[in-house]
């Protein structure tokens, strides 16, 4: 079922636990990450790229969305990932996204600040709740890539919270896109103080690869959104490499499907597990 963005994440803020925001692909992997939150009663946040949804096109991407999510009997939130674009950010608020990540952390901070109040206005007019980014958190996310990290100062972030009236931030803490390569030093101490100061949801991106202690460190101190999307891109090929590989020969589509449709359930279900919102829907 259809479900409110900032209502979801304010339930796991005071229940202390987070929801998985998990990017999907196709449709084969929005129908398995669902599958997964009725499965194990959990509230979830289905994520789009920008990418995904020009590859999809936005208004079948859009039908798409509503026809699986109203039927689950479980609340799932339909986000755009990291728009650079206020454009872009718009004509998903048009089309049934409940929520949109405006990234404009690579620009000056008030220009940030401008841009982010702006996206704001439309989207509360529409009944869609914005994340916003301060800092810039390091990695490749589809076709956007960032080099240097900024870590997100306290103060700033604050700034950009109360000026922005954001339903959620995602403070750059050390965490990155895609696979890490060493061990990532994260700042829980700026989650946790932020936390404290603010009833403004917390979003960690770069989720995967995480310890489980990490993750769990995290909720502890105060993360309620936690993004992942490269474990479901590795689940997904590394699934139907195997599956071919182990088939070599026959020709057999939807149990090729079927097989990556499983391991992708298993992945979301333990993000559900590990993140504690298993049972919370
Ligand atoms: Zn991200």
């Amino acid at each position: 079922m259809k479900a409110n963005f900032s209502k979801m994440l304010r339930e796991a803020q005071n229940k202390k636990y987070a929801v998985a925001a998990i990017n999907v692909l196709n449709h084969l992997t929005f129908s398995a990450v669902v599958e997964a939150a009725v499965r194990k009663r959990s509230p979830l946040i289905i994520q789009t790229s920008v990418a995904t949804v020009k590859a999809l096109k936005l208004e079948s991407l859009s039908a798409l969305a509503r026809s699986i999510i109203d039927a689950a009997p479980v609340p799932i939130a339909l986000h755009l990932d990291h728009c650079q674009s206020v454009e872009f950010c718009n004509k998903c608020c048009d089309f049934g996204w409940d929520s949109v990540m405006f990234d404009s952390s690579h620009l000056p901070f008030e220009e940030n600040i401008r841009q982010t109040r702006e996206v704001h206005r439309y989207a509360i007019s529409k009944g869609v709740d914005v994340e916003g980014e301060v800092g810039i958190i390091a990695g490749v996310e589809d076709d956007i890539s960032h080099d240097i990290e900024s870590l997100a100062g306290f103060d700033e972030t604050m700034r950009y919270i109360n000026e922005t009236e954001v339903s959620a931030i995602a403070p750059a803490v050390g965490t990155a896109h895609g696979v890490y390569k060493g061990i990532p030093v994260i700042n829980f101490d700026l989650v946790q103080r932020l936390s404290e100061a603010t009833r403004c949801p917390i979003v960690i991106h770069g989720g995967t690869g995480l310890s489980d202690d990490t993750f769990k460190r995290l909720i502890t101190c105060g993360a309620s959104k936690i993004n992942i999307s490269t474990a479901l891109k590795l689940v997904y090929t590394q699934s139907m490499k195997q599956y071919l590989n182990e088939t070599e020969g026959t020709i057999n589509p939807l149990k090729l499907d079927a097989f990556v449709t499983e391991k992708v359930i298993e992945l979301a279900e333990s993000l559900f597990t590990l993140f504690g919102s298993e049972g919370q829907a």
